[in-house]
């Protein structure tokens, strides 16, 4: 039985698809304006997960990413400049070129954390003419109205509104007086598109109702999902910071728009922190893979370390953590090494493949498996098995080299027994610079990686 935490009833529900096979699955993508940071990639390891644990449960999984390239303004609501404008502007390049250049970075990190690539991942562009035709409906069934800024969506309309984020709109009314000055009925309202102002520099831009201008950024996700995955998905998931603006309003479109309900579960991912702080440029802790490689670290110890804790849980990362979870890789791909060198006949294995999957099945619970594994012996097979389910490409990191070391080992026995101690150390150091070190164990030498 899988059971995961559902944001629409707030309760942990068993799950099962509407088909018996199949399951689509929906996440939000990333602005593409500049390089995704680590805590970006929360959300991708963890809808990973899910992903394989579904695989793994005999399901075929129908996943559908979008790459936000227009519309995402700089606040969630709608204030400020376009995030891939304002990328543009920065650095002196087209909005096309900067989607194209973080589009590409964002795909290699994302193989580098070894993600399962979805069946379909989608750029907002290209679904300007299916958001038209949502805006086109949501104003036939009388959900929108238009001011100077662009349409918006009457949210006193659609009843079931707040029930999502567990909103106080009577309170978001109050508190908003001050500042709420805009044409807007409620402030809640949101634009489904929004007019280029005179005298706005906004290169991505289409002409629609007579009027140059541009689609609100939650309306790419309701269409990308209508047109790819048809009615009712059977999960969405994103970053929690999405609950309470850009997933209500994704519902709010998508139900009102198409008649039907958006998603049957919704998954949101806590946040990081890094030592204590929020994430920020200004603060210099934003690190990217990238950072992380150059410190030492490789994508999947990043991987590793996320998937210590729990997807609902906010957690602090720190580059010590980073290096604990680092050692915990290593240590398991020279258990794995052990085996190549090991009588098969003689290692016992009490991993219980069937207990970490339930694990995985009980609202992913990603640490518990890998304190399984720290506390179980492994076969070989097992930890294919763990790859599958973790992808942590632990077996394919950790070739079988035995042979090709033979004549090393060999010299070095040698070496020792004439006791010529300088040849037996250049053997060693000559292996420690291709990060293998010789350990003597009851049952000869056997090799183990460093790094
Ligand atoms: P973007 O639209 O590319 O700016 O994506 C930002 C998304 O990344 C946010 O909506 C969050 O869901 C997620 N995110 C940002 N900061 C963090 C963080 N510190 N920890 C986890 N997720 C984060
Ligand atoms: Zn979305």
């Amino acid at each position: 039985m899988i059971k995961l935490y559902n944001q629409l009833t707030k309760t942990i529900d068993e799950f099962t698809p509407q088909d018996p096979r199949n399951v689509k699955i929906y996440t939000c993508g990333p602005t593409v304006y500049s390089y995704a940071h680590i805590g970006n990639f929360t959300s991708y390891i963890y809808w990973d997960f899910l992903v394989r644990m579904l695989t793994l449960s005999g399901f075929n999984v129908n996943r559908v990413l979008n790459l936000t390239d227009v519309g995402h303004l700089a606040s969630d609501a709608d204030d400020g400049e376009d995030k891939l404008e304002k990328g543009a502007r920065t650095e002196g390049k087209t909005v096309w070129e900067i989607a194209d250049k973080y589009i590409d970075a964002f795909l290699k990190d994302f193989k580098s954390l070894n993600l399962t690539e979805p069946a379909k991942i989608a750029r907002a562009t290209d679904y300007i003419k299916q958001d038209e035709e949502l805006v086109d409906n949501l104003t036939k069934k009388g959900y929108t109205y238009e001011t100077a800024d662009g349409i918006f969506f009457d949210t006193s309309k659609f009843k079931t509104y707040a029930d999502f984020a567990g909103l106080d709109l009577e309170g978001l009314k109050a508190g908003a007086r001050v500042e709420f000055s805009s044409e807007k009925k409620n402030p809640s309202d949101f634009a489904v598109w929004k007019y280029v102002r005179p005298g706005e520099n906004h290169a991505m831009q289409w002409r629609y109702n007579n009027k140059i201008g541009y689609p609100g950024w939650h309306l790419e996700c309701a269409t990308i999902i209508h047109t790819e995955l048809g009615d009712t998905i059977d999960v969405h998931a994103g970053g929690i910071d999405h609950i309470p603006i850009h997933h209500t309003n994704e519902i709010a479109e998508y139900e009102a728009g198409y008649g039907k309900k958006l998603a049957n579960f919704w998954l949101h991912n806590n946040f990081i922190l890094i030592d204590g702080q929020k994430l920020s440029k200004s603060l210099g802790n934003a690190y990217t893979l990238s950072d992380l490689k150059e410190k030492g670290f490789d994508p999947l110890d990043y991987k590793l370390w996320t998937l210590q804790g729990h997807y609902r849980t906010e957690r602090n990362f720190s580059l010590n953590d980073l290096s604990a979870a680092k050692a915990r890789r290593l240590n398991w791909r020279n258990r794995i090494a052990r085996l190549y060198q090991q009588d098969a006949i003689s290692t016992v294995d009490n991993f219980d493949q069937a207990k970490a999957l339930k694990l995985a099945q009980n609202n992913l619970n990603s640490s518990e498996i890998l304190a399984l594994i720290d506390n179980s012996m492994l076969s070989l097979e097992d930890w294919m098995f763990v790859d599958k389910l973790l992808g942590l490409d632990l077996v394919a990191s950790t070739p079988d080299i035995t042979q090709d070391l033979a004549d090393e080992f060999y010299a070095r026995e040698l070496a020792r027994k004439n006791k010529d101690y300088a040849v037996a150390d250049k053997i060693r150091d000559d292996l420690l610079s291709r990060n293998l070190t010789i350990l003597d164990t009851a049952d000869g030498p056997i090799w183990q990686m460093t790094a």
